[in-house]
């Protein structure tokens, strides 16, 4: 008898392995008591399964290790930003490339070079470094993703979408000439990890274009929207994810870029654009800030292993594991009637905290707790996508009261086997089952920018 369905497995064997610790309830208590109930805050030698990022926690293949024994470490010139610049050119086709030491280091120079104070940046979402380079060069930042994305429960196969509706208006209340660019993210971080279309991306071109509005996206994710293009959007079945990438990349002008996510590497961004006039800006602004324009902040071995990086994130084998490990996780808790974030996202699962935890106020911190009680139900680390992190107003000092109280279940690239995402569904379940009993947080210390970070809290009663 023939199987109808053959599955899939990931497209690695495993080479070196890392030990991991299993602590004690008791131990988890302190730990998490002593970090402020703020999972930022915990020891890694704490944690068993670490979820709290896929920023720069991927496994990095034995070609980018061998890689990192080829650097070039001159001050200028090194072999390595070549490789780099190449592979740039070659995948996501810009022209000029600025290495830097991380994904925000690109947000900010580009900041620093396109806004005016007084400036108006719309994006499809907020994401937190980059709205904050934006402010700090003196922007406010608009949101025109369309609403399906502020809602967890809507199953909309793109809801990093731009509403077009919400762009075209802003540009005729502000005047195009004060909105230097729009950011657009793909995939969206902060709505769950979810595309924006082709379709869309295109749209937003032809409307920015005839008012001379400039697009930078964020490419930090844009392999994983590559694929949820293909597996979503008609007439990309048949297309490579790479040749999807490059399309995704011609929509724009310029791309800031954090190495840590898509490209596999432990640390490393760039900020890559068309436009000679910004590469100009850009070379002068990376001295002062981040390093020679042919280094920006990173060893050779660095960019040499990110090179590599860009190559191996674009097969499509590559990148069908890596959502499919995403969407494993996911399945089981849909199936557990666990309240997460639908459709499931390219690089995480988020909870739903305010349906997790119906009986908190969004005041008494849901998300922030949930993700505290994770680890000690279980010794997972995840974080907090909610209050916290959306922080105050810069100009009122007023808390933002973002529609999205989440906590993120984020999945290391290549790091984990199916087993420990088996284990996850189970921790996730037993907390569910005894959610009631679960008390808010009050905040004990809030630092001045990006308080998600270091903000320590304790619980109450
Ligand atoms: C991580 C991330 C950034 C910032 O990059 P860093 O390397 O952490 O500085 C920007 N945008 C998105 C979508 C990200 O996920």
């Amino acid at each position: 008898m023939e199987r109808k369905k053959r599955s899939w497995a990931e497209p690695y064997k495993i080479k070196m392995v890392e030990p991991l610790v299993m602590t004690t309830r008791e131990q988890r208590l302190r730990a998490i008591e002593e970090a402020g109930y703020n999972t930022f805050l915990l020891r890694s030698a704490d944690v068993y399964i670490d979820l709290l990022t896929d920023s720069g926690t991927s496994a990095m293949s034995d070609r980018q290790w061998a890689g990192m024994m080829m650097g070039d470490e001159a001050y200028s010139g090194s072999e390595n930003f070549y490789h780099l610049e190449e592979a740039v050119r070659e995948h996501y086709g810009y022209t000029y490339v600025i290495p830097t030491h991380q994904g925000r280091g690109a947000e900010h120079l580009i900041s620093k070079i396109l806004i005016k104070p007084g400036d108006v940046v719309p994006g499809n979402m907020y994401f937190t470094t980059t709205r904050l380079h934006q402010e700090l060069a003196g922007a406010s930042f608009e949101d025109i993703i369309v609403d399906e994305a502020h809602d967890p429960t809507s199953t909309f196969a793109f809801k990093g979408n731009v509403d077009l509706t919400k762009l075209q208006s802003l540009i005729e209340r502000v005047g195009a000439d004060r909105i230097p660019y729009v950011t657009i993210g793909a995939t969206v971080n902060m709505a769950g990890g979810q595309p924006i279309s082709m379709a869309n991306l295109r749209a937003v071109r032809e409307l920015t274009a005839a008012h001379k509005i400039r697009v930078v996206l964020d490419a930090t994710r844009a392999v994983e929207n590559a694929w949820f293009i293909k597996a979503r959007e008609e007439g990309y079945a048949e297309r490579s994810v790479a040749s999807i990438l490059l399309e995704i990349c011609s929509l724009s002008d310029a791309a800031t870029m954090s190495g840590k996510k898509d490209l596999l590497v432990n640390i490393g961004g760039f900020l890559a654009m068309r436009d000679e006039w910004i590469y100009n800006e850009a070379r002068t602004l990376v001295v002062v800030y981040e390093g020679m324009h042919t280094y920006g902040g990173l060893a050779g071995r660095d960019m040499e292993a990110m090179a590599i990086g860009i190559h191996e994130a674009v097969q499509d084998d590559h990148i069908r594991a890596r959502v499919g490990q995403v969407e494993y996780l996911g399945d089981q808790l849909i199936q557990a009637g666990i309240p997460i974030v639908l459709p499931i996202g390219g690089h995480a699962i988020y909870l739903d905290a305010k349906r997790f935890l119906p009986h908190l106020t969004q005041d008494q911190f849901p998300a922030q707790m949930l993700a505290a009680q994770l680890y000690i139900e279980g010794g997972i680390r995840a974080m907090e996508r909610g209050i916290v992190s959306a922080g105050r107003d810069p100009n009122t000092g007023a808390q933002r009261y973002p529609k999205l109280e989440l906590v993120r279940l984020t999945i290391p690239r290549r790091v984990y086997t199916q087993a420990h995402l088996d284990v996850t569904a189970e921790v996730v379940m037993d907390l569910f089952d005894r959610r009631d009993s679960i008390p808010g947080l009050e905040m004990t210390y809030e630092p001045r920018y990006l308080r998600f970070f270091q903000a320590r809290f304790s619980p109450l009663q």
